[in-house]
């Protein structure tokens, strides 16, 4: 079954409700579940972990205490490194809340050959081996075969490929897990059905069901990690929460063989032109999401982008996070030549990865710039 098909019986209003009615009983009993060995949190459990009543001092002191150790028991004291790469910002989607929204006029640039290389060249000299290369969603300039031909230029240099472009059809996935790619990352931006046509008026992302379903297809595909999660500001974040944790269930069950990732983009008020965020997710609310996934789900990756403050990323590192960028550019060519024209988001942390590895390892933390080897993607992959 696709998660469409389960998602289908969820009424937004009720489940808001039920979230809000949680109690402090409802809360402890939770809590002491996450403290028994052998104990699983449920998905009502995970209700109270994201409600109001959660989020008292007292009961956000022992979420963090226990997030921190499940993570550290899992995860050793480890941050691993990641770089995000910007092939092309060409795209056909009017998302209201994104500077490429084909409805804003800018020079739209997708990488050539050489470009690509330019790039890779700088991300090597920072000591990157862990490499996502994202583009607007626009299959005339970076489809299935141009994407194909990247991943064939940048992997001879990379120990780990991920992709983070528009969604695509299983065979797809398969063709490009042939050449190189370990994990994809989709975003349902809001699992909010009726809000979903507010926020994309037009384009191909407009298609709910298409982009709910695509870890499903990822999942048929047999890739390694997949990638989930809403983009924060649009719709109440506690409901999203609940739906992206059944949604984390249904895929661990269904697709036992792939790792999972959780991702949490935060949008926040900002001066000047452009979307505001109706629903503002303060720093308290955002790290008690973050631990109630962590008590959910020892195994599941979380990360934390520079959208977030440093301040909010330093914090964080020792508290349920698993991986992070550092030296990011949201601009097609911007690591080779800095233009701040026209960004995805505004970056709020512009360390490098030298400055956030010392302040990594200040906290006793080891960076980690490779986990993993291609050799191990394609153990059942075709030729
Ligand atoms: S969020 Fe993605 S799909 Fe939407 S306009 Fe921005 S780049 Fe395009």
């Amino acid at each position: 079954m696709l998660f469409s098909e389960i998602l289908k019986d969820l009424d937004w209003e009720e489940t808001g409700k039920s979230i809000y009615a949680k109690t402090s009983r409802d809360v402890e009993r939770a809590l002491a579940k996450a403290q028994t060995p052998g104990a699983e949190i449920n998905l009502e459990d995970f209700k109270a972990l994201v409600s109001p009543a959660a989020a008292a001092a007292p009961y956000l002191e022992t979420m963090a205490g226990l997030s921190r150790t499940a993570t550290q028991k899992k995860f050793g004291k480890t941050i691993q490194f990641y770089i995000p790469l910007y092939l092309s910002n060409a795209c056909t989607n009017h998302c209201i809340y994104c500077g490429f929204n084909h409805e804003n006029k800018f020079t739209r640039v997708t990488l050539t050959d050489e470009q690509i290389m330019e790039e890779c060249k700088v991300l090597k000299q920072m000591g990157y081996e862990h490499l996502l290369l994202l583009t607007g969603e626009s299959p005339k300039e970076a489809g299935i075969d141009y994407l194909e031909h990247a991943m064939q230029l940048v992997s001879p240099y990379f120990a780990q490929i991920s992709l983070e472009v528009q969604p695509m059809d299983t065979p797809d996935y398969e063709r490009l897990r042939k050449s190189g790619l370990h994990a994809v990352y989709v975003y349902q931006e809001t699992y909010n059905k009726e809000r979903y046509k507010f926020y994309h008026p037009a384009g191909m992302k407009r298609n709910y069901e298409w982009r709910l379903n695509t870890q499903d297809r990822l999942g048929l595909a047999n890739v390694n990690k997949i990638g989930l999660g809403a983009l924060l500001g649009l719709e109440d974040w506690r409901i999203e929460a609940f739906c992206m944790a059944m949604h984390l269930r249904h895929l661990q069950k269904t697709y036992w063989r792939s790792k999972y990732c959780v991702a949490f983009p935060r949008m926040r008020p900002h001066e000047g032109e452009g979307y505001q965020p109706q629903h503002v997710v303060s720093d308290k609310e955002f790290c008690q999401m973050i631990w109630a996934f962590r008590l959910l789900d020892d195994e599941v990756e979380m990360s934390l982008t520079t959208r977030e403050s440093r301040d909010f990323r330093n914090h964080m590192v020792s508290l349920g996070i698993t991986s992070i960028s550092a030296g990011s550019q949201t601009d097609p060519g911007g690591y080779a030549h800095p233009n701040t024209e026209v960004a995805q988001f505004e970056i709020n942390d512009n360390r490098s990865p030298v400055e956030m590895k010392k302040m990594i390892e200040e906290q006793g933390y080891e960076v980690v710039w490779k986990d993993w080897d291609k050799v191990y993607d394609f153990h059942d992959v075709k030729a």
